[in-house]
């Protein structure tokens, strides 16, 4: 008479030992890879939705949810793992790197939202820069600097490369700024120099080509990081 435990199949041994690669292996073994696709789709029993499942009775599981438990660590109970989707949608694909827990999804979904608008942004701001290099609108803080909380959110599925684009892009960004600081330090300079020497501060600003608010904030910011150098 064989116990409970040795009528377990392969697939509820590996989770036992909480052993993802074991899970994968076990569930493989009823599963073929689509070379179009990189799909890994599954051959065993489905639901009538499509979904492929493994096991009957308690041990009963759908075999994505199954993969993406495993692959996250297999954390709680499966059956409160949050929704699981196919970036493939393919119902029957078990590929990791094709199922992705809701909430991940929903931030790689906010993360391509975001570069999108920023990628607009920049856009219509060179649009503009191209037409009216002084328009206030282009001495505002980027967007890109705003949403911090989004920003933050995101990072939790992070991978090292795209931690590494966003310090890159974080840097050239400064590095930008820095330097449009140091050329509009240097045309509120030559105003004050020319308005200095007699000239009105109108004609001096039409001689070195900024306008009056533009002007007058880099002016106040010339000043502070003056003040700031000399303590
Ligand atoms: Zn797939």
């Amino acid at each position: 008479m064989k116990t409970a435990k040795s009528r377990l199949g392969p697939v509820e041994k590996a989770i036992q030992a909480r052993d993802a690669q074991a899970v994968l292996s076990a569930l493989s073994t009823r599963a073929q890879r689509e070379p179009s696709t990189g799909c890994l789709r599954w051959t065993g029993n489905r639901r009538p939705n499509g979904y492929g499942m493994t096991g009957r009775g308690t041990t009963n599981r759908l075999v994505h949810r199954t993969v993406a438990w495993a692959v996250a660590g297999f954390p709680g109970e499966m059956r409160d793992f949050p929704p699981v989707h196919h970036l493939c949608g393919t119902r029957d694909c078990l590929e990791p790197t094709h199922v992705r827990p809701a909430t991940a999804l929903i931030n790689v979904l906010e993360a391509s939202v975001r570069n999108a608008v920023f990628r607009r942004v920049r856009t219509l701001e060179d649009a503009l820069r191209s037409l009216q290099p002084d328009h206030p609108a282009l001495t505002f803080p980027p967007l890109a600097e705003a949403p911090e909380p989004l920003l933050r959110a995101g990072r939790v599925f992070e991978t090292p490369r795209e931690r590494l684009k966003r310090k890159e892009a974080r840097d050239a960004l400064a590095s930008r700024r820095r330097e449009n600081a140091t050329a509009r330090f240097r045309q509120v300079i030559e105003v004050q120099q020319l308005t200095a020497t007699g000239t009105s501060e109108r004609d001096a600003l039409v001689r070195v080509g900024l306008g009056r608010r533009v002007y007058q904030h880099w002016a106040n910011e010339l000043k502070v990081w003056l003040e700031e150098d000399s303590k």
